[in-house]
Protein backbone atom coordinates (compact mmCIF):
# COMPACT_ATOMS: atom_id res chain seq x y z
CA UNK A 1 0.00 0.00 0.00
CA UNK A 2 1.00 4.08 -0.63
CA UNK A 3 -0.32 6.78 0.74
CA UNK A 4 -1.79 7.59 -2.35
CA UNK A 5 -5.16 9.29 -2.44
CA UNK A 6 -6.53 6.85 -4.84
CA UNK A 7 -5.52 3.98 -3.23
CA UNK A 8 -8.06 0.90 -2.94
CA UNK A 9 -9.37 -0.23 0.14
CA UNK A 10 -6.88 -3.25 1.13
CA UNK A 11 -9.50 -6.42 -0.42
CA UNK A 12 -11.34 -7.60 1.97
CA UNK A 13 -10.52 -11.15 2.82
CA UNK A 14 -6.71 -9.70 2.93
CA UNK A 15 -4.85 -10.74 6.18
CA UNK A 16 -3.67 -8.72 9.15
CA UNK A 17 -0.89 -9.80 10.73
CA UNK A 18 -0.21 -8.11 14.45
CA UNK A 19 2.32 -8.16 17.14
CA UNK A 20 1.31 -9.17 20.59
CA UNK A 21 -1.69 -11.48 21.73
CA UNK A 22 -3.32 -9.44 24.47
CA UNK A 23 -6.44 -8.30 24.82
CA UNK A 24 -5.65 -5.17 22.22
CA UNK A 25 -5.00 -7.32 19.73
CA UNK A 26 -7.88 -9.50 20.44
CA UNK A 27 -10.09 -6.66 20.41
CA UNK A 28 -8.79 -5.54 17.17
CA UNK A 29 -9.08 -8.98 15.67
CA UNK A 30 -12.48 -8.73 16.20
CA UNK A 31 -12.90 -5.48 14.49
CA UNK A 32 -11.23 -6.61 11.08
CA UNK A 33 -13.58 -9.56 10.99
CA UNK A 34 -16.18 -7.33 11.20
CA UNK A 35 -14.63 -5.50 8.51
CA UNK A 36 -14.13 -8.76 6.51
CA UNK A 37 -10.55 -9.08 6.99
CA UNK A 38 -8.36 -11.81 8.80
CA UNK A 39 -5.93 -11.62 11.38
CA UNK A 40 -2.78 -13.30 12.15
CA UNK A 41 -1.77 -12.78 15.37
CA UNK A 42 2.73 -13.21 16.17
CA UNK A 43 2.63 -13.87 20.31
CA UNK A 44 5.01 -16.26 21.82
CA UNK A 45 2.22 -17.29 24.49
CA UNK A 46 -0.17 -20.12 23.56
CA UNK A 47 -2.87 -19.24 24.89
CA UNK A 48 -3.17 -15.63 24.35
CA UNK A 49 -6.09 -13.88 24.43
CA UNK A 50 -6.63 -12.80 20.73
CA UNK A 51 -5.48 -16.14 19.55
CA UNK A 52 -9.50 -17.19 20.46
CA UNK A 53 -10.53 -14.86 17.89
CA UNK A 54 -7.50 -14.60 15.41
CA UNK A 55 -7.86 -16.95 11.81
CA UNK A 56 -4.19 -17.79 12.55
CA UNK A 57 -1.29 -17.48 15.53
CA UNK A 58 2.32 -17.80 15.08
CA UNK A 59 4.02 -18.66 18.16
CA UNK A 60 7.57 -17.58 18.43
CA UNK A 61 9.75 -15.23 19.91
CA UNK A 62 9.98 -12.00 18.47
CA UNK A 63 13.76 -12.17 17.76
CA UNK A 64 13.28 -15.66 16.00
CA UNK A 65 14.35 -14.45 12.21
CA UNK A 66 12.50 -17.30 10.50
CA UNK A 67 9.48 -17.43 12.27
CA UNK A 68 9.02 -13.16 11.53
CA UNK A 69 10.22 -13.76 7.69
CA UNK A 70 8.00 -17.04 7.60
CA UNK A 71 5.13 -14.31 9.04
CA UNK A 72 5.62 -10.98 7.04
CA UNK A 73 5.51 -13.45 3.74
CA UNK A 74 2.18 -14.67 4.54
CA UNK A 75 0.20 -11.07 6.02
CA UNK A 76 -0.61 -8.32 3.81
CA UNK A 77 0.10 -5.81 6.41
CA UNK A 78 0.93 -5.84 9.67
CA UNK A 79 0.45 -3.76 12.75
CA UNK A 80 1.36 -3.98 16.64
CA UNK A 81 -0.87 -3.41 19.68
CA UNK A 82 2.04 -3.32 22.35
CA UNK A 83 4.64 -0.65 21.49
CA UNK A 84 7.87 -2.59 23.43
CA UNK A 85 8.34 -5.52 20.26
CA UNK A 86 12.19 -5.23 19.49
CA UNK A 87 12.16 -2.53 16.90
CA UNK A 88 14.85 -5.00 14.79
CA UNK A 89 11.79 -7.39 14.52
CA UNK A 90 9.42 -5.18 13.14
CA UNK A 91 12.17 -3.89 10.68
CA UNK A 92 12.87 -7.60 9.46
CA UNK A 93 8.93 -7.53 8.84
CA UNK A 94 9.04 -4.22 6.82
CA UNK A 95 11.11 -5.22 4.09
CA UNK A 96 8.23 -7.52 3.11
CA UNK A 97 5.22 -6.24 3.88
CA UNK A 98 4.37 -2.64 4.61
CA UNK A 99 4.32 -1.90 8.60
CA UNK A 100 1.86 1.11 10.07
CA UNK A 101 2.32 2.41 12.09
CA UNK A 102 5.24 3.90 10.96
CA UNK A 103 8.72 1.95 12.56
CA UNK A 104 9.77 5.85 13.75
CA UNK A 105 6.37 6.21 15.94
CA UNK A 106 7.80 2.71 17.70
CA UNK A 107 10.59 3.72 18.26
CA UNK A 108 9.80 7.19 19.36
CA UNK A 109 7.50 5.84 21.81
CA UNK A 110 10.13 3.09 23.36
CA UNK A 111 12.29 5.13 25.01
CA UNK A 112 11.23 8.03 27.19
CA UNK A 113 13.99 10.10 26.06
CA UNK A 114 13.58 9.80 22.26
CA UNK A 115 9.95 10.50 22.86
CA UNK A 116 10.25 13.67 25.02
CA UNK A 117 12.68 15.02 22.81
CA UNK A 118 10.80 14.43 19.35
CA UNK A 119 7.47 15.71 21.14
CA UNK A 120 8.74 18.67 22.04
CA UNK A 121 11.59 19.69 19.38
CA UNK A 122 10.09 17.95 15.98
CA UNK A 123 6.40 18.41 16.92
CA UNK A 124 6.57 21.57 18.84
CA UNK A 125 4.30 20.40 21.81
CA UNK A 126 4.97 21.10 25.27
CA UNK A 127 6.44 18.57 27.66
CA UNK A 128 7.60 18.36 31.45
CA UNK A 129 11.17 19.82 31.71
CA UNK A 130 13.75 16.82 31.93
CA UNK A 131 17.24 15.11 32.21
CA UNK A 132 18.77 12.43 30.78
CA UNK A 133 20.11 10.04 33.80
CA UNK A 134 22.72 7.74 33.43
CA UNK A 135 24.21 6.81 37.33
CA UNK A 136 23.46 8.48 40.33
CA UNK A 137 25.89 11.50 39.86
CA UNK A 138 23.09 12.48 37.31
CA UNK A 139 19.96 12.01 39.19
CA UNK A 140 21.15 14.58 42.15
CA UNK A 141 22.58 17.26 39.00
CA UNK A 142 19.02 16.53 37.21
CA UNK A 143 17.00 17.17 40.70
CA UNK A 144 18.80 20.58 40.76
CA UNK A 145 18.45 21.58 37.18
CA UNK A 146 15.15 20.65 37.81
CA UNK A 147 14.89 22.92 40.86
CA UNK A 148 12.89 20.24 43.03
CA UNK A 149 10.84 17.79 43.24
CA UNK A 150 10.98 15.11 39.85
CA UNK A 151 10.30 11.46 39.21
CA UNK A 152 13.27 9.50 37.99
CA UNK A 153 11.63 6.78 35.09
CA UNK A 154 13.18 4.13 33.37
CA UNK A 155 13.93 5.37 29.49
CA UNK A 156 12.24 1.56 28.34
CA UNK A 157 9.56 -0.52 29.84
CA UNK A 158 8.12 1.17 32.07
CA UNK A 159 4.00 1.20 32.21
CA UNK A 160 1.16 1.51 34.95
CA UNK A 161 4.08 3.36 37.33
CA UNK A 162 6.48 0.81 37.21
CA UNK A 163 10.16 1.57 36.83
CA UNK A 164 9.82 4.91 38.61
CA UNK A 165 10.44 6.99 41.78
CA UNK A 166 9.55 10.06 43.03
CA UNK A 167 12.41 12.39 44.47
CA UNK A 168 12.12 14.79 47.06
CA UNK A 169 15.81 15.56 47.69
CA UNK A 170 18.88 15.35 45.58
CA UNK A 171 19.67 11.96 48.40
CA UNK A 172 16.57 10.71 47.42
CA UNK A 173 17.24 10.94 43.73
CA UNK A 174 20.20 9.60 44.14
CA UNK A 175 18.91 6.31 46.06
CA UNK A 176 16.16 6.69 43.62
CA UNK A 177 18.16 6.08 40.48
CA UNK A 178 20.42 3.39 42.71
CA UNK A 179 17.15 1.07 43.35
CA UNK A 180 15.80 1.62 39.20
CA UNK A 181 19.28 -0.28 38.56
CA UNK A 182 22.11 -0.03 36.09
CA UNK A 183 19.54 1.19 33.23
CA UNK A 184 19.31 4.48 31.42
CA UNK A 185 16.81 6.71 33.07
CA UNK A 186 14.91 10.22 32.55
CA UNK A 187 14.10 12.83 35.16
CA UNK A 188 11.00 14.74 35.16
CA UNK A 189 9.91 17.85 36.93
CA UNK A 190 6.78 16.49 38.60
CA UNK A 191 3.74 18.57 37.72
CA UNK A 192 1.12 19.19 40.16
CA UNK A 193 -1.76 18.75 37.46
CA UNK A 194 -5.48 19.59 37.79
CA UNK A 195 -6.17 16.33 35.78
CA UNK A 196 -5.19 13.55 33.56
CA UNK A 197 -6.83 13.46 29.75
CA UNK A 198 -6.21 11.90 26.89
CA UNK A 199 -6.90 11.70 23.08
CA UNK A 200 -7.63 8.90 21.03
CA UNK A 201 -7.13 10.52 16.79
CA UNK A 202 -5.75 8.52 14.06
CA UNK A 203 -4.66 8.93 10.76
CA UNK A 204 -5.40 7.20 7.71
CA UNK A 205 -3.20 6.14 4.41
CA UNK A 206 -4.78 9.29 2.66
CA UNK A 207 -3.60 11.59 5.29
CA UNK A 208 -7.44 11.96 7.03
CA UNK A 209 -6.66 12.63 10.24
CA UNK A 210 -9.44 12.72 13.33
CA UNK A 211 -10.21 12.23 17.03
CA UNK A 212 -12.61 11.11 19.38
CA UNK A 213 -13.64 14.48 21.94
CA UNK A 214 -11.07 14.35 25.43
CA UNK A 215 -11.29 11.69 27.52
CA UNK A 216 -11.00 12.40 31.38
CA UNK A 217 -8.52 9.68 33.21
CA UNK A 218 -8.77 8.70 36.80
CA UNK A 219 -5.95 6.61 38.02
CA UNK A 220 -5.93 4.06 40.83
CA UNK A 221 -2.09 2.60 42.05
CA UNK A 222 -1.10 4.17 39.24
CA UNK A 223 -2.83 1.99 36.84
CA UNK A 224 -6.11 3.68 34.73
CA UNK A 225 -9.24 3.28 37.06
CA UNK A 226 -11.79 4.90 35.00
CA UNK A 227 -12.40 6.60 31.79
CA UNK A 228 -14.93 9.26 31.07
CA UNK A 229 -15.49 10.42 27.46
CA UNK A 230 -16.96 13.21 26.59
CA UNK A 231 -14.59 14.96 29.50
CA UNK A 232 -16.41 17.14 31.58
CA UNK A 233 -14.71 20.13 29.93
CA UNK A 234 -12.42 20.66 26.92
CA UNK A 235 -11.13 23.73 25.68
CA UNK A 236 -10.13 22.07 22.33
CA UNK A 237 -6.56 22.87 22.74
CA UNK A 238 -5.05 18.91 23.98
CA UNK A 239 -6.82 17.64 20.52
CA UNK A 240 -4.95 20.22 18.29
CA UNK A 241 -1.62 18.93 19.73
CA UNK A 242 -2.60 15.84 19.60
CA UNK A 243 -3.17 15.90 15.72
CA UNK A 244 0.22 17.65 15.92
CA UNK A 245 1.84 14.93 16.91
CA UNK A 246 -0.45 12.72 14.36
CA UNK A 247 1.73 15.21 11.44
CA UNK A 248 4.51 15.22 12.80
CA UNK A 249 4.77 11.27 12.78
CA UNK A 250 3.59 10.88 9.58
CA UNK A 251 1.28 8.67 11.24
CA UNK A 252 -0.45 6.16 9.73
CA UNK A 253 -2.91 4.39 12.49
CA UNK A 254 -4.51 4.76 15.76
CA UNK A 255 -2.68 7.21 18.80
CA UNK A 256 -3.45 8.25 22.03
CA UNK A 257 -1.39 11.00 23.62
CA UNK A 258 -2.01 11.29 27.29
CA UNK A 259 -2.25 14.57 28.89
CA UNK A 260 -1.69 16.69 32.26
CA UNK A 261 -3.92 19.37 32.21
CA UNK A 262 -2.68 22.45 34.41
CA UNK A 263 -4.63 24.46 36.14
CA UNK A 264 -4.12 27.41 33.45
CA UNK A 265 -5.88 25.22 31.09
CA UNK A 266 -2.90 24.06 29.29
CA UNK A 267 -1.36 20.71 28.49
CA UNK A 268 1.87 18.70 28.70
CA UNK A 269 2.40 15.87 26.90
CA UNK A 270 3.11 12.99 29.76
CA UNK A 271 3.16 9.90 26.82
CA UNK A 272 2.30 8.69 23.27
CA UNK A 273 0.92 4.95 22.45
CA UNK A 274 1.21 4.42 18.91
CA UNK A 275 -1.56 1.84 19.39
CA UNK A 276 -5.21 1.60 20.30
CA UNK A 277 -5.14 2.20 24.28
CA UNK A 278 -7.10 1.56 27.63
CA UNK A 279 -8.66 4.86 27.31
CA UNK A 280 -10.25 4.66 24.25
CA UNK A 281 -12.46 1.13 25.39
CA UNK A 282 -15.82 3.05 25.84
CA UNK A 283 -15.34 3.74 22.38
CA UNK A 284 -17.19 0.35 21.96
CA UNK A 285 -20.66 1.38 22.96
CA UNK A 286 -20.66 5.17 22.10
CA UNK A 287 -22.36 4.43 18.70
CA UNK A 288 -19.17 5.67 16.48
CA UNK A 289 -16.76 4.02 14.85
CA UNK A 290 -14.67 2.18 18.04
CA UNK A 291 -11.24 2.65 18.29
CA UNK A 292 -10.48 -0.90 16.72
CA UNK A 293 -12.56 -0.51 13.88
CA UNK A 294 -10.88 3.45 13.51
CA UNK A 295 -7.47 1.67 13.31
CA UNK A 296 -8.15 -1.28 11.16
CA UNK A 297 -9.56 1.55 9.09
CA UNK A 298 -6.49 3.47 9.55
CA UNK A 299 -4.21 0.88 8.02
CA UNK A 300 -6.28 -0.94 5.21
CA UNK A 301 -7.11 2.66 3.75
CA UNK A 302 -10.73 2.82 4.52
CA UNK A 303 -12.23 6.26 5.28
CA UNK A 304 -12.08 7.00 8.90
CA UNK A 305 -15.83 7.22 9.32
CA UNK A 306 -17.88 9.01 12.53
CA UNK A 307 -15.90 9.39 15.41
CA UNK A 308 -18.50 11.23 17.04
CA UNK A 309 -20.57 9.41 20.32
CA UNK A 310 -24.18 9.60 20.59
CA UNK A 311 -23.63 8.53 24.40
CA UNK A 312 -21.22 9.77 27.11
CA UNK A 313 -19.82 6.92 28.27
CA UNK A 314 -17.84 5.98 31.26
CA UNK A 315 -15.28 2.74 31.45
CA UNK A 316 -14.23 1.12 34.21
CA UNK A 317 -11.55 -1.75 34.27
CA UNK A 318 -12.01 -4.69 35.73
CA UNK A 319 -8.58 -5.83 37.50
CA UNK A 320 -8.30 -9.13 38.87
CA UNK A 321 -10.82 -10.66 40.99
CA UNK A 322 -13.40 -8.01 39.91
CA UNK A 323 -14.40 -9.89 37.26
CA UNK A 324 -15.81 -11.83 39.30
CA UNK A 325 -17.96 -9.21 41.49
CA UNK A 326 -19.17 -7.82 38.07
CA UNK A 327 -21.20 -11.31 36.37
CA UNK A 328 -24.54 -10.09 38.42
CA UNK A 329 -24.66 -6.70 36.25
CA UNK A 330 -25.67 -8.48 33.18
CA UNK A 331 -28.53 -7.50 33.79
CA UNK A 332 -27.91 -3.63 34.04
CA UNK A 333 -29.65 -1.95 30.93
CA UNK A 334 -26.94 0.93 30.90
CA UNK A 335 -23.57 -1.76 31.69
CA UNK A 336 -21.88 -3.28 28.46
CA UNK A 337 -19.66 -6.07 30.05
CA UNK A 338 -15.80 -6.57 28.06
CA UNK A 339 -13.98 -10.03 29.27
CA UNK A 340 -10.84 -10.51 28.00
CA UNK A 341 -10.58 -14.37 28.13
CA UNK A 342 -8.11 -14.77 30.13
CA UNK A 343 -8.25 -17.72 32.72
CA UNK A 344 -6.61 -16.66 35.31
CA UNK A 345 -7.87 -13.86 37.60
CA UNK A 346 -4.38 -12.61 39.09
CA UNK A 347 -4.19 -9.53 41.80
CA UNK A 348 -3.87 -6.22 38.83
CA UNK A 349 -3.81 -7.71 35.89
CA UNK A 350 -6.60 -6.29 33.28
CA UNK A 351 -9.06 -9.17 33.27
CA UNK A 352 -11.80 -7.03 31.51
CA UNK A 353 -13.71 -3.84 31.44
CA UNK A 354 -17.60 -2.48 31.61
CA UNK A 355 -19.02 0.79 29.63
CA UNK A 356 -21.76 2.41 31.45
CA UNK A 357 -23.87 4.37 29.25
CA UNK A 358 -24.19 7.68 31.48
CA UNK A 359 -26.88 9.29 28.66
P1 LIG B 1 3.63 7.05 33.29
O1 LIG B 1 4.08 5.63 33.45
O2 LIG B 1 4.69 7.96 32.79
O3 LIG B 1 2.36 7.16 32.48
O4 LIG B 1 3.24 7.55 34.74
C1 LIG B 1 2.21 6.93 35.51
C2 LIG B 1 1.49 7.98 36.35
O5 LIG B 1 2.41 8.63 37.24
C3 LIG B 1 0.87 9.10 35.52
O6 LIG B 1 -0.39 8.71 35.03
C4 LIG B 1 0.80 10.23 36.55
O7 LIG B 1 -0.31 10.05 37.40
C5 LIG B 1 2.08 10.03 37.37
N1 LIG B 1 3.19 10.84 36.81
C6 LIG B 1 4.03 10.46 35.82
N2 LIG B 1 4.90 11.44 35.50
C7 LIG B 1 4.61 12.48 36.32
C8 LIG B 1 5.14 13.80 36.48
N3 LIG B 1 6.19 14.25 35.74
N4 LIG B 1 4.56 14.60 37.40
C9 LIG B 1 3.52 14.18 38.17
N5 LIG B 1 2.98 12.94 38.06
C10 LIG B 1 3.50 12.10 37.16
Amino acid sequence: MTSDKNEPVLPRGSIIGIFGGGQLGRMLSLAAARLGYKTHIYCPDENCPASQFAWKHTIADYDDNAALTAFAKKVDVVTYEFENIPTDSVITTAALTPVFPPIEALYTAQDRLNEKTFISEKAGVPVAPFQPVENEFDAKRAFKVLGGKCVIKTRRMGYDGKGQVIASSETEALEGKKSLGKVSCIAEAFIPFNREVSVICARGTSGETKSYPLIENIHQHHILHKSVCPAPSDNGKARELALQILTALDYVGVLAVEFFELEDGSYLVNEIAPRVHNSGHWTQDAGCVDQFELHIRAITGWPLGNLQPRHAIEMTNLLGEDINQFEALGEDPDLRVHFYGKSEAKPGRKMGHINRILS
